[in-house]
């Protein structure tokens, strides 16, 4: 499997908060011949769309990064919607792949496909299928798990090259910034954005104690180059750090002032979340963006372009 200068990408969900990222990481490295896929472009829960995507571009490679995505409150409130559309695009989108022969798809996971493990160690990729994904969001978890399970029997079938890329808690500029329904992050900073200019304190959901690996988007973006050259079936991509949501919103208390109410009533989720990164680290990935420095850059682009953000 050869990636040239000349070869041929396609990205889903390219104007999403990582297909943003990956396209301008892949400009920055020389390869111009990217078609990149919005909602507005196509459909992708309709499998005759995708096919027909997918046989007008024949790529070369597929970064397969589109979802319906929500935070804790979307996958907690939208449990059937999330399921079944994320069972469509996924079945869509690799099927259509490999009938047109593919060098190689590489797909965006989660890391809710995890088990709800109790001792709190980082987890390792062997570990998926040792038991159930956590209650809170199960539904985004076992889409992502039967992509993974159809990836691996089109493998077996087929002899498709895949990876699945199970990425951390993502967040940066581009972002999807809804507070009900959207990632902590992105919610986050809406709110402190909001609190600040009307002088008020930001209602932070739970106590803070759950502990993520949150990975910056332009750090995902160079895991996924990475991941396409040289590593197959699921791999563990987040930033290796990891943090708790208290953490964060002491950053955003301390960069805008605005003080802070915890909201007991409302979820922590699972407790902790975070992977061993042996594997993708081996691979040469080293992320550069911590977390006092993300999460200040994206408030400072929120700032900056809001009213002009996504919600
Ligand atoms: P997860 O990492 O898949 O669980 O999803 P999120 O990105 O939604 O993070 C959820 C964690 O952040 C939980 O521990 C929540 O209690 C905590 N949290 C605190 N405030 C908020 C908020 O305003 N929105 C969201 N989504 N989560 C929050």
């Amino acid at each position: 499997m050869k990636i040239t200068p000349e070869s041929k990408f396609l990205i889903t969900g390219g104007s999403g908060l990582v297909g943003q990222a990956l396209t301008k990481f892949l400009r920055m490295h020389g390869y111009e011949n990217l078609k990149s896929l919005s909602s507005s472009d196509c459909d992708l829960r309709n499998g005759k769309e995708v096919e027909q995507v997918l046989s007008d571009e024949k790529p070369d490679f597929v970064f397969h990064l589109a979802a319906k995505v929500f935070g804790l409150g979307g996958n907690a409130k939208f449990k059937s919607d999330v399921l079944v559309d994320n069972v469509l695009i996924n079945t869509n989108v690799v099927e259509a792949s490999r009938k047109v022969n593919v060098k190689k798809i590489v797909a965006m996971g989660s890391g809710c496909v995890y088990p709800d493990f109790a001792d709190q160690k980082p987890v390792r990729e062997e570990q998926i299928w040792e038991g159930a994904p956590h209650p809170s969001e199960d539904s985004y978890g076992h889409s992502k798990r039967l992509m993974l399970a159809h990836l691996q029997a089109s493998r077996s079938q087929f002899g498709t090259k895949f990876a699945f890329a199970i990425s951390g808690n993502l967040y940066g500029p581009g972002d999807n910034f809804d507070i009900e329904n959207g990632h902590v992050t992105p919610s986050l900073i809406s709110k402190f954005h909001t609190a600040k200019s009307q002088g008020r304190k930001v209602s932070v959901w739970g106590t803070g104690a759950a502990i993520r690996d949150f990975t910056y988007s332009d750090d995902m973006a160079a895991a996924l180059y990475i991941i396409l050259q040289n590593q197959e079936g699921p791999i563990n991509a987040g930033s290796g750090n990891r943090h708790s949501i208290r953490e964060i919103v002491e950053i955003l208390s301390e960069h805008t002032g605005v003080e802070v109410e915890w909201d007991g009533s409302k979820p922590d989720g699972q407790l902790a979340r975070f992977y061993d990164m042996s594997k993708l680290e081996a691979a040469g990935f080293k992320p550069v963006v911590g977390l006092k420095e993300g999460v200040i850059k994206t408030f400072d682009w929120y700032a900056e372009n809001f009213p002009n953000v996504r919600k």
